[in-house]
């Protein structure tokens, strides 16, 4: 089956372009569709469609803006059954978990409507009036990767046009359909050049965040690209929010059951076969319950299914592309040259992308697979000896992104949670995001927050007035 006829939304139009993009199940090598591949014109029509449409829909009430971000989320669902098949075709993402990140979307646009920023007033002194008031900043660029396609989407499409922006998205050339066919759903709900969603491939990213046209650029992906990014903003100072890759360490305490927190890091490392930027991606276990936590992990791991995620019974998918696939196939040459001990599940033979899911046994704590983000379905398990200890090596990182916790004692948990230098951390369960909580990362894991009122205050900039009386 394939989609040789999905648009790109601009200016409320359908649009195609005269050269495509093929795009390929990963479960399958097939070749599924082709969408369209925008150069410099599409692009300028989209920005100046956004530019166009921008003083009016800064200046529809909040209420209306809200009510269309609502539409668009019982649009969505509407249409979850199509939505969640086509997202397992270009994602490799088992069709229980395309649903979910399907209905994740919905949830998001309903609870990112509820959301508001009022004016805040000030004390001004006598005979004064002093009020804050966030206003939206104008043409934003959104860009996003190819391991969540709807949900990272809708993270910049609620907020951006509930605040009052206009937005030129641009799904990842590796997941580009199930983006573009929202686009064509949505359509005639949103007024024209509000929303418009092009694709393209690796010329497009580089052209939208240097363009005048554009105000901010709200990016997710790489922290490689994340730099070239910020770079590309600067000549024209864009806004800009940052959210790149992660390097999350778990860290187990001595007193956990072990059972019951095997089977919660396992999906905390394994969901999405690993591609989570939030994935726990190295977990630090203490020396006295080392052997026996691997051991109980092992043989979940080696329980879960992988294979097309189309068919019943499966846990784990592919790897989404091919250059992450080599990717993390590297990484595991590097543990076997070094000689690191590997423990196994079975993947499927074949055309697919599947890497068998991995735990590799206590790896020196600078060998690549301790050191990189995998974003795959392999986990380094490392033994530490005093909890100080495990901090010190859990925050010896360029990155900062997530972390969790796992205890029984809740004040020994809170202990290392404190000192954890991320943007999030989550005890006795990972991967817990909520729409209303401001999500982003520290140190190169990326700049500003997505989500909640923070992340709505990210599409604004503080405008004050002081009006004498
Ligand atoms: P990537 O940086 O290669 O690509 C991300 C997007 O940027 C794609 O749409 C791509 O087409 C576009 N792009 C590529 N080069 C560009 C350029 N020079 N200028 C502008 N845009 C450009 O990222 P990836 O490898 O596809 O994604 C995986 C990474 O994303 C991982 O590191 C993961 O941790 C991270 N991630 C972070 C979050 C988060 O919220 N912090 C969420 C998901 C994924």
């Amino acid at each position: 089956m394939t989609n040789d006829d999905l648009s790109m939304t601009i200016n409320g139009q359908a649009v195609n372009s005269q050269s495509s993009i093929e795009v390929i199940n990963p479960a399958t090598g097939t070749v599924i569709g082709s969408v369209p591949d925008a150069g410099a014109a599409e692009l300028e029509a989209a920005i100046t469609a956004a530019r166009g449409a921008f003083p009016a829909w800064r200046n529809t009430p909040w209420a209306e803006r809200a009510a269309i971000v609502n539409r668009i989320g019982e649009t969505i669902a509407a249409n979850a059954a199509e939505l969640a098949a086509m997202l397992t075709r270009e994602q490799g993402k088992p069709r229980e978990q395309a649903q979910f990140e399907v209905m994740a979307a919905v949830q998001w646009c309903e609870a990112t409507a509820t959301l508001t920023l009022p004016d805040r007033e000030m004390e001004a002194g006598p005979g004064r009036k002093q009020i804050t008031r966030y206003v939206p900043i104008g043409v934003v660029a959104g860009i996003s990767t190819w391991n969540f396609p709807v949900v990272l989407s809708i993270w910049k499409i609620a907020p951006a046009l509930l605040t009052g922006n206009t937005l030129v998205l641009k799904p990842s050339p590796f997941t580009p359909m199930t983006v573009l066919r929202i686009g064509e759903l949505v359509r005639d709900l949103v007024p024209a050049g509000v929303l418009n969603i092009i694709t393209g491939g690796d010329a497009l990213g580089p052209m939208m965040t240097a363009h005048p046209g554009v105000d901010k650029v709200s990016f997710t992906g790489s922290t490689a690209t994340g730099r070239r990014v910020m770079q590309s903003a600067s000549p024209t100072l864009k806004r800009l929010t940052l959210e790149l890759g992660g390097n999350d360490a778990a860290i187990v305490l001595p007193d956990v059951d072990i059972a019951e927190t095997a089977q919660r890091l396992l999906w905390s490392a394994f969901a999405n076969s690993g591609q989570v930027c939030v994935a726990t991606k190295r977990a630090y276990v203490h020396e006295t319950i080392y052997d026996q936590f691997r051991d109980a992990l092992a043989e979940l791991v080696k329980a879960m299914p992988m294979g097309d995620g189309s068919q019943q019974g499966i846990a784990l998918g592919p790897i989404q592309n091919r250059p992450q696939f080599d990717r993390v196939n590297g990484l595991l040459e590097d543990c076997k040259a070094n000689g690191h001990r590997l423990i196994q599940g079975a993947a499927p033979d074949g055309k697919g992308l599947f890497v068998p899911a991995t735990l590799v046994d206590n790896p020196p704590e600078d060998s690549r697979i301790v050191q990189e983000e995998q974003f795959g379905p392999v986990l380094p398990l490392l033994k530490y000896t005093t909890v100080e200890e495990a901090i010190e090596r859990a925050n010896a990182s360029e990155m900062g992104l997530a972390g969790t916790v796992w205890s029984k004692n809740m004040d020994a948990a809170l202990h290392v949670a404190e000192r954890m230098e991320t943007g999030n951390v989550w005890i006795n369960e990972g991967l817990a995001l909520s729409p209303f909580a401001a999500f982003g990362g520290r140190k190169q894991s990326g700049i500003g927050v997505e989500n909640g009122i923070d992340g709505l205050m990210a599409y604004t900039e503080p405008k004050t007035f002081v009006i004498a009386e």
